[in-house]
């Protein structure tokens, strides 16, 4: 039967695939492809862990005192029979066979499926067994993360599995929720859409999912519970619409719709190498946003002019016991500095907590584990300043970095004047060492983040300091409406076209533009065309955005004309409802 399930659009187009469910386990699972070559090894991977978690069984019934319940050794036998009985092993064999499943993947998919036939389960005993086989399982994973020798394979093992891969049915992702971390190895494989139950349109989830350039839906609260393993399901990221099992009909004009935006993705790719310059003839630097160096080349290739941010913190992720050190930094930044050949890179300082945890916990985990608000607490520059030799650490990278290329660094999240010293003090002493050090580095410019209201309110103060200003709306939006971003509950209160927010976009704009200062924007706003027309009337002439967004936005910008939209500005500004003013202005210069 044909359901469908309704949530928020993060990134456009249409996506039609078989759905890969992603159980939120309770042991942090690895997910990736595994190439042809390694199918052998993870089998014997699931081998070695049902022997080692065998015989942890059998020790502890052996060990049992003589005057434990017999419930228990009964318990046990129940596991060691789960453990043995070829259901799971076969099954879970097949995934990885037939899909190219890591192990942990593979056994988790597997659980998901007899979860499912469990809970139909008339009788209530045999229902209950389902929480000896989660048991069990999770005795598994464990065993397998313990053993994960190096995590997952190379990101080049990744594509060649990847490759491997093509031709079978396109396959889209269902999951409750996805850490950053994760999305950042899925960002490596096959999927070709996403739909999550929670999450919000800025989630750090969402905006990878959008750097993929694929389409997503997040916030389809029963997604995950509805949409089965295998099922067929068209997702529909421009409506915010999944669609499981569609009807033959519907299926056929979904098709249509996707041949149609692939096709305008083609014409839109031929901007590529366009200079972004408007009808009056005002030029416009359409800059990137990076996950990791491998992004360089698909920025130069969208045709971006340069990295607006670089998301330093994604290089961290999922490496608590093994934080990358000064010298594997230093080479992930100098190798996105060379893939620009020439063109700037901005490498924003690690930017962890909030909804970006170290280790690999979705938005909902972390609320869980913290309790508290997240987002107000030990983030970004505040974490960084916290670890002060760590902080150090990757300045001095990011300084080393500077000698092959034009580099330039940003401090998310200042809000205090406190911390502008701390910084550059951290900054002077990154310099002092490298010259102990006899290391090159050349001169960079430093800029902040405007993402908390008091930055945009002390702008004038802040560019005392810092050479330029890049505005993160994401955040901006977030703490100037207390709005968690992450949280679906609260999204449809996101506003980016609330008044407040406009107000302290256009003030930082102008100011800084006053100042002769630099400033862009590389919040999810500056990819989004929608509101393209409205920043360059506030006088915004710098973008960053995922490469995949570039030539819609260079699109838009070789259409507008900014002496007229400027003179449209304030009577958006000052409109009670400044979209709708703003929608109105957009429809009367349509027909004129
Ligand atoms: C922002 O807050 O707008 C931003 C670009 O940073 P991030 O999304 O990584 O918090
Ligand atoms: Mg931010």
């Amino acid at each position: 039967m044909s359901i469908q399930v309704f949530g928020m659009p993060v990134s456009r187009g249409v996506a039609i695939g078989r759905a890969v469910l992603v159980a939120s386990s309770r042991v942090d699972v690895a997910h990736y492809f595994v190439g042809i070559e390694r199918i052998e090894h993870e089998i014997q991977r699931l081998r070695d862990a049902r022997d080692a978690v065998a015989a942890e069984i059998e020790m502890l019934k052996n060990e049992l005192p003589a005057e434990a319940p017999h419930e228990l050794a009964a318990l046990l036998d129940v596991h060691l029979m789960l453990l043995r009985d070829d259901t799971l092993a076969v099954a879970t064999k097949t995934w990885i066979c037939e899909r190219h499943y890591n192990a942990e993947w593979a056994l988790s998919a597997q659980l998901e499926v007899l979860a499912r036939q469990f809970d139909e389960m008339e009788d209530a005993y045999l229902r209950e067994r389902k929480a000896d086989v989660e048991q069990v399982v999770e005795r598994l994973l464990r065993e397998l993360t313990r053993n994960a020798a190096g995590g997952a394979p190379e990101a080049s093992a990744l594509r060649q599995a990847a490759r491997d891969f093509a031709g079978e049915d396109p396959l889209v992702l269902v999951a409750s929720d996805v850490a950053p971390a994760d999305m950042m190895q899925f960002k490596r494989s096959v999927f070709t859409g996403f739909v999550t139950d929670v999450g919000g349109r800025t989630s750090h989830t969402a905006i990878v999912a959008r750097s993929m350039d694929i389409p997503a839906v997040v916030g389809a609260r029963e997604a995950s519970r509805l949409i089965r393993q295998d099922d067929w399901v068209v997702i529909d990221g421009d409506a915010g619409v999944v669609i499981v099992n569609p009807s033959p009909i519907v299926l056929e004009e979904y098709r249509f719709r996707q041949r149609q935006s692939d096709l305008e993705r083609a014409r839109l790719n031929r901007l590529r190498h366009t200079p972004a310059v408007t009808l009056d003839g005002q030029p416009v630097e359409l800059l990137a946003n990076i996950e990791s160096p491998g992004d360089g080349a698909v920025a130069l290739d969208a045709g971006a002019v340069g990295v607006g941010l670089f998301r330093s913190e994604f290089l961290f992720m999922n490496r608590v016991a093994d934080l990358p050190g000064e010298d594997e930094q230093f080479e992930a930044y100098r190798d996105a500095v060379l893939a620009l050949q020439g063109l700037p890179v901005t490498i924003r300082t690690v930017d962890v907590g909030a909804d970006k945890p170290l280790e690999r916990m979705s938005a909902q985990e972390v609320r869980r584990e913290h309790g508290l608000n997240p987002a107000l607490g030990l983030r970004a520059i505040r974490w960084s300043l916290s670890e002060p030799g760590m902080f150090r650490q990757q300045l001095r990278a990011i300084l080393r970095a500077s000698a092959f290329g034009k580099v330039r660094i940003l401090i998310p999240m200042v809000a205090h004047l406190g911390e502008v010293k701390l910084i550059f003090e951290a900054l002077a002493r990154a310099r002092a060492q490298l010259d102990e050090a006899g290391r090159a580095y050349s001169r960079v410019e430093v800029g902040a983040m405007i993402e908390v209201p008091a930055a945009a309110l002390m702008i004038d103060r802040f560019l005392r300091h810092f050479d330029f200003v890049s505005i993160g709306t994401n955040d901006l939006i977030q703490y100037t409406l207390a709005i968690d971003r992450a949280d679906e509950a609260v999204a449809h209160l996101y506003d980016p076209w609330h008044p407040a927010v406009l107000q302290l976009l256009h003030a930082t704009i102008t100011r800084a533009k006053e100042l002769g200062r630099s400033v862009s924007v590389c919040g999810e706003m500056a990819g989004d065309v929608a509101f393209t027309d409205l920043l360059l009337a506030m006088g915004l002439r710098s973008f960053s955005m995922h490469p995949a967004r570039i030539s819609s936005i260079k699109q838009r910008v070789l259409r507008a004309d900014t002496r007229f939209l400027a003179a449209q500005l304030e009577k958006t500004m000052t409109a009670d409802d400044p979209a709708e003013a703003w929608r109105l202005i957009a429809q009367g210069r349509v027909s004129h």
